[in-house]
């Protein structure tokens, strides 16, 4: 019974995969909230995460990270390793207690004490976030957690979100990808359905009196000036301070990028040899 029940699991994995979004070309769409439960099955194990690596940046004027394996979106300038589109080949599973451990070594050897998780989605494998976010409120080492996310699981959980609340050293930094769905969908391969998915996020995590603000790719390579405003006045919509406050991002030369971009059907030599 056992071994019928591996197997029959070993190839309801094996489908799962062969339609498994990789990179994306232009008009490839796909459901996010499905794509997150295929990663989870892929890099979440009984409370762990893959991660691939443990270590210090400059970023946020220094901070301890975790990098994790996997997401729900395939955004064509994504920054991060090739992980993202084949998280089954990299990394290995952390409990919570381990990642919390790496992360506070990074964080001591460094001499820093914010911490995060990057790289990938860090709200998949809600069980391991949760966890983790437990564990980093307990250490003195780490005084402030800045949870990046893409919005897609907090805006379709909202209990997520209550779950996250009432952690006192967290900071949620919700990064959006576009200002109409249209343009959602060809940039992160998410149908253009869920385009309000990280809109939500963003009213829920108000309603909830967590500490965030928001960021956007607004890089005028990517983004026209119409949607660039349509989207700050999306956010003023739900309030006008996020939409004042906004973090303008702007699309970096990393290998992943260029490699995704070359796939998407852009030259990313003639897109970098722009100024933005
Ligand atoms: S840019 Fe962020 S949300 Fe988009 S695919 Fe990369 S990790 Fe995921």
């Amino acid at each position: 019974m056992g071994s019928e029940q591996g197997t029959r699991e070993g190839l309801e994995l094996a489908r799962a995969l062969s339609a498994y979004p990789r990179m994306i070309r232009r008009g490839d769409k796909f459901d996010p909230i499905h794509v997150a439960k295929q990663t989870e099955r892929i890099v979440c194990r009984n409370g762990a995460r893959k991660y691939t690596a443990f270590y210090a940046t400059g970023v946020y004027g220094g901070i301890a990270t975790g990098y994790v394996v996997g997401c729900c979106l395939r955004c064509f300038f994504c920054w991060t390793d090739i992980s993202r589109d084949f998280p089954e080949a990299y990394g290995r599973c952390y409990t919570a207690e381990e990642a919390c451990e790496n992360i506070v070594k990074a964080a001591r050897k460094w001499r820093v004490s914010k911490a995060r998780i990057s790289g990938g989605e860090p709200t998949l494998c809600r069980k391991h976030l949760l966890e983790l976010l437990e564990l980093i409120e307990e250490r003195d080492e780490v005084k402030l957690f800045i949870l990046e996310t893409n919005g897609i699981l907090f805006g379709a959980y909202e209990s997520y979100v209550k779950d996250v609340a009432g952690l006192k050293k967290v900071y949620v930094r919700v990064s959006l990808k576009a200002g109409e769905p249209g343009a959602f969908e060809a940039r992160t391969g998410a149908s253009r359905e869920f385009f309000e998915l990280p809109f939500r996020a963003v009213k829920a995590l108000l309603d909830h009196n967590v500490r965030f603000h928001v960021a956007a790719m607004t890089d005028p390579r990517i983004m026209p000036p119409e949607e660039r405003r349509r989207l700050i006045e999306r956010l003023a919509e739900i309030d006008e301070f996020l939409a004042v406050n906004l973090e303008e991002e702007v699309c970096d030369p990393y290998e992943g990028t260029l490699v995704r971009m070359q796939f998407y059907g852009l030259d990313p030599i003639e897109f970098f040899g722009r100024r933005p």
